[in-house]
């Protein structure tokens, strides 16, 4: 198997000026996409995230009072936007299941940055609810979703969301937010060895084509619940090798500073891309660090901001919102925090220098992904 060299951000090449007066972190990254959890609540019980051991009857979610509203939400979001950020992800937990969802994405899409551009607003969604949300998410502005599915035979994916959830309600959900407009659609598949390795070129096949843009995604040792192991996890270039030995690939450049999957086209009988063909990307977050170019920041479902998704501790935004801030003292909040951020959790545990799991308590389902 090839085995990725990491370099340390310290012997990275220098990277392009950011505007002035936007806050840089202690490794130089920009501030430039903001993912919102929406709610820590989820009809799927997936095991690399929500274990049913865990995550069961009693399990205490957060009441709601303790929620951020969306009029919280949308004044947070306007001020991250002045501090750089140009992209926002809505997810979870489940995002579809929060209430007239609708509603927050029609405040985020009515943001505009310091040179009056629309954000790139998008949402990240276990596809459940899809089918029947897809228009009113739309209408509301919503400009894109990330469909998660962890496979196509019914079966394999039932067993991956331990729910018993079908997969043709997912693919119908998919088909909706096609429908609807809400493209490039792009669908996850958290990969586990031996679980649903087998769905990798069923799942290539199937999207081919399509225009939806699969990607494959290292099972991750986010949170304390997932028992996860490292030979569960199987590699991007593994993942790309087995494709490749059926569908050539090509690899092909980044589309953008901080992008997390590595992007392949099907190559054409002369071995060059073919656009109608499509792409796939791969997300090595735990053989590939990409620290580097990390930028972004997490706002939980009760307003904490996380700076890395591996933290073990979050900055409580919402008791700023609460006790009566004016816009100003919570934008220097949000910079000075932002100033001070020097994590690069997936480099160090490349290096064999990450800090001992027990330190790192917050689950993908609280912070989303
Ligand atoms: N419920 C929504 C969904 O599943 O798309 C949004 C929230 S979910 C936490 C966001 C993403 O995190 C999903 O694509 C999911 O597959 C991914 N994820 C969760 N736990 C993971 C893990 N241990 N390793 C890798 N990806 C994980
Ligand atoms: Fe729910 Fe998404 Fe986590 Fe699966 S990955 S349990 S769908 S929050
Ligand atoms: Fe960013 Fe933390 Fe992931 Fe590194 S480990 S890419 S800093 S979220």
């Amino acid at each position: 198997m090839r085995r990725h060299v990491i370099p340390l951000i310290a012997e990275a090449a220098p990277r392009p000026a950011w505007p002035a007066g936007m806050p840089l972190d202690q490794l130089q990254r920009p501030l430039r996409d903001l993912r919102i959890s929406v709610t820590d609540r989820c009809n799927f019980r997936c095991s690399y995230c929500m274990p049913k051991e865990v995550f069961g009857k009693d399990y205490p979610y957060l009441p709601h009072g303790a929620l951020l509203s969306f009029e919280e939400i949308a004044r947070l979001a306007r001020l991250f936007v002045a501090q750089g950020v140009r992209k926002i992800r809505l997810t979870g937990g489940e995002p579809l299941l929060r209430k007239n969802v609708e509603h927050l994405v029609e405040k985020l899409a009515a943001l505009r940055t310091p040179d009056g551009r629309p954000l790139d607003l998008t949402l990240t969604t276990n596809g459940s609810l899809l089918a029947r949300k897809a228009a009113g998410l739309k209408a509301a502005g919503l400009h894109r979703v990330t469909v998660s599915l962890d496979g196509l035979d019914d079966a394999v994916f039932r067993r991956m969301n331990d729910v018993d959830f079908p997969v043709d309600d997912v693919l119908r959900g998919i088909d909706a937010a096609r429908a609807a407009g809400l493209g490039p659609i792009k669908v996850n598949m958290v990969v586990k060895r031996g679980v649903n390795e087998q769905q990798i070129l069923p799942m290539a096949r199937h999207f081919r084509g399509s225009g939806v843009v699969l990607r494959f995604i290292e099972y991750m040792d986010v949170g304390a619940t997932n028992g996860w192991r490292m030979d569960e996890v199987l590699p991007s270039a593994e993942v790309v090798a087995r494709l490749s030995a059926e569908l050539p690939l090509v690899a092909l450049a980044p589309t953008a500073p901080g992008e997390t999957a590595e992007r392949w086209g099907y190559a054409d009988a002369a071995g060059r891309h073919d656009p109608a063909a499509g792409e796939i990307g791969v997300i090595g977050s735990v053989t590939q660090a990409f620290c580097r170019d990390c930028n972004r920041a997490r706002l939980s479902t009760e307003g904490q901001l996380y700076l890395c998704l591996f933290a073990s501790r979050g900055h409580d935004l919402r008791s700023l919102l609460r006790g009566g801030a004016t816009d100003a003292r919570i934008a220097d909040a949000i910079a000075g925090i932002w100033q001070g951020r020097s994590d690069r959790y997936s480099e160090l545990r490349g290096a064999g220098a990450a800090p001992a799991p027990q330190a790192r308590r917050i689950e993908m389902s609280y912070i989303g992904g």
